[in-house]
C-alpha cells in the first residue's frame, strides 16, 4: 500500500490511489472495495456508547450482507438485526448463532415457513412482531412455549435522510402503530404473552434531534404500556457523514442522553432497562468504495459527461434518494489523486458522472430532485479511475445489478493488515441465466 499522504483519498480511510489501481489490476473494474480497519473502528465507536444498564449493538445486516463483513462485525462483538427469514439464514450460514440474531420484518409466515420460524425461535432466534397479524400468527406458539416476542412500535413520527427513508412517519407502515397498541396488548394478555423487548426504528440517516426525541417517546410508551419490558431498542438511523461538511451523529452525545433518560426511568419506576441500537449505515457506509474505470467522455451544451463502467447497477442511492456521494479521480496507474472532495485541489472543470446502463437516471451525481448536477473535479483521462465513496451501505445489497445483463461486481476487502482479499467473485453471465428454463 502506498502510504504517502498525497495518495490518500480522504483522512478517515486508509484506502488510497495506489490501492485503487491494485484493485483494478488484480480483480478488474468495476469492483467494490471495503476498508476493514474503518469497519472495526465504527464497531468500536458503537460499543463504546455511554449506557446505563448494558448495551447490545445489532448490525442491521440489510445494509451489507457479505459473509466476510458479517464475520468481521460479529468478531468485533456486535449482534445482528435481520429483515427477512433469508437474512437470518444467511447470517447463520456465516457462522452467527441464532441467539445473536433478531428478526424484524415485513414478512408474515404461514405453513412450512412458520414451522421454520418456530424451530429457529426455539434455537434462540429473537423476533419482533411488527403487525397485529404477525402477533396473531405467533400467538399460540408463544403461549405454549413461553416465548416472549419483542414488539416494534410505529411511533407516528419519524426522521430520515429523505421522505422514503422515514420509517416512523404516517406515510410508512413499519411496526404496530400507536393507535393499535391497545389491540395488541389485549391480544397479548389473552395469550399470556409478555413483551420484554420494545423497539422503534424511526428511519435511516435520521436527524440526531429526532433520534433524541425518539428516546423520550419510547421510554414514555414503556412507562405507559410495557410493564414487563427489560430491553429498549432505539433502532438504527445513526447518521454517517459521507460528504465533507456533512455531520455524523454524535454517538457520545446521543448515548449520554439515552443513559440519562434510562437512569431517570429507573429512579421513577425501579426498572433497569437494557439498551439496544441497530446501526447499519454507520457501521459500513464510509468503509465502502465503488472503484471504476473511465470508459468514455462526452459533452452536451448543458454538461460534460464522464462515463464509467460502475454506475447505478452498483450504487443506486443517488437515483433512489438523491443521495450525494464523494467522487475521487485517480490516475490509472494509481500514482496520483487528481481530485478528491476532501482535498483542496484547484480545478475549473466540472462534470456529471454517468454509468453504462441504458437508463437516463444512471448517474452518480444527481441533486435531491433527481436532476443532473455537475461536480467540480479534475478532468479525467481515458483509463483513469473514478471512485465513488460512502458506498458500503445499501449499495451492493440494494442495487439492480443485473440490469442490462451486467454481472454483479466483485467485492474486495482491504484488510487491517493492508492486503487485498477477494470476498465475493465477479458474477458470470451463465449465473445470470442459470435459472431460466
Ligand atoms: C434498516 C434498519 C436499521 C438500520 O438503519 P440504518 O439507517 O442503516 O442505521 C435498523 N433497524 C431496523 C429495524 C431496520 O429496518
Amino acid at each position: 500500500m502506498g502510504n504517502s499522504e498525497n495518495n490518500r483519498l480522504n483522512n478517515f480511510s486508509r484506502f488510497d490511489a495506489e490501492t485503487a489501481a491494485r484493485v483494478i489490476h488484480e480483480f478488474g473494474a468495476p469492483a467494490y472495495l471495503y476498508d476493514e480497519a474503518l469497519i472495526l473502528e465504527r464497531c468500536k465507536d458503537c460499543l463504546n456508547i455511554p449506557n446505563a444498564y448494558g448495551l447490545t449493538v445489532r448490525y442491521a445486516m440489510k445494509a451489507n450482507s457479505n459473509k466476510t463483513l458479517l464475520r468481521i462485525i460479529s468478531d468485533a462483538g456486535l449482534h445482528f438485526d435481520a429483515s427477512s427469514l433469508n437474512e437470518v439464514r444467511r447470517a447463520h450460514m456465516a457462522g452467527i448463532p441464532y441467539k445473536k440474531i433478531m428478526l424484524t420484518t415485513q414478512e408474515t409466515y404461514e405453513g412450512d415457513e412458520m414451522k421454520v420460524l418456530e424451530a429457529l425461535l426455539l434455537e434462540g432466534l429473537q423476533y419482533n412482531v411488527c403487525s397485529l397479524r404477525q402477533l396473531e400468527l405467533i400467538g399460540d406458539f408463544s403461549c405454549e412455549n413461553y416465548f416472549t416476542p419483542g414488539i416494534r412500535i410505529h411511533p407516528g413520527v419519524g426522521s430520515g435522510e429523505s421522505a422514503t427513508r422515514n420509517t416512523g412517519s404516517d406515510y410508512s407502515c413499519f411496526g404496530i402503530h400507536l393507535s393499535d397498541i391497545d389491540k395488541a396488548m389485549e391480544y397479548a394478555w389473552g395469550k399470556w404473552i409478555k413483551f420484554e423487548h420494545v423497539h422503534v426504528h424511526i428511519g435511516s440517516g435520521a436527524d440526531p434531534e429526532m433520534w433524541k426525541n425518539n428516546i423520550d417517546i419510547e421510554l414514555g410508551l414503556i412507562a405507559k404500556y410495557f410493564y414487563e419490558a427489560k430491553t429498549v431498542c432505539f433502532g438504527g438511523g445513526l447518521k454517517e457523514a459521507r460528504m465533507p461538511g456533512d455531520e455524523a451523529a454524535d454517538l457520545s452525545y446521543l448515548g449520554k442522553y439515552a443513559k440519562e433518560q434510562i437512569t431517570n426511568f429507573n429512579k421513577k419506576f425501579k426498572r433497569k432497562l437494557h439498551m439496544e441500537i441497530e446501526p447499519g449505515t454507520y457501521i459500513v457506509a464510509n468503509s465502502g468504495y465503488v472503484v471504476s474505470r473511465v470508459i468514455d467522455k462526452k459533452s452536451t451544451p448543458r454538461a460534460n459527461f464522464i462515463i464509467t463502467n460502475g454506475g447505478m447497477e452498483m450504487n443506486s442511492r443517488p437515483l433512489y434518494y438523491g443521495s450525494v456521494h464523494p467522487v475521487y479521480v485517480v490516475s490509472g496507474d494509481g500514482t496520483q489523486v487528481r481530485s478528491s472532495e476532501f482535498k483542496d485541489i484547484h480545478t475549473d472543470y466540472s462534470a456529471v458522472i454517468a454509468g453504462k446502463c441504458c437508463e437516463s437516471g444512471d448517474c452518480q451525481t444527481l441533486d435531491d430532485k433527481g436532476h443532473l448536477a455537475a461536480r467540480t473535479m479534475s478532468e479525467p483521462e481515458m483509463g483513469d479511475i473514478v471512485i465513488i465513496g460512502g458506498t458500503g451501505a445499501y449499495c451492493s445489497s440494494m442495487a439492480p445489478f443485473n440490469y442490462n445483463s451486467h454481472v454483479q461486481a466483485p467485492e474486495v476487502l482491504l484488510t487491517e493488515g493492508g492486503s487485498l482479499k477477494l470476498i465475493r467473485r465477479r458474477q458470470t453471465l451463465e449465473q445470470i441465466v442459470e435459472n431460466e428454463i
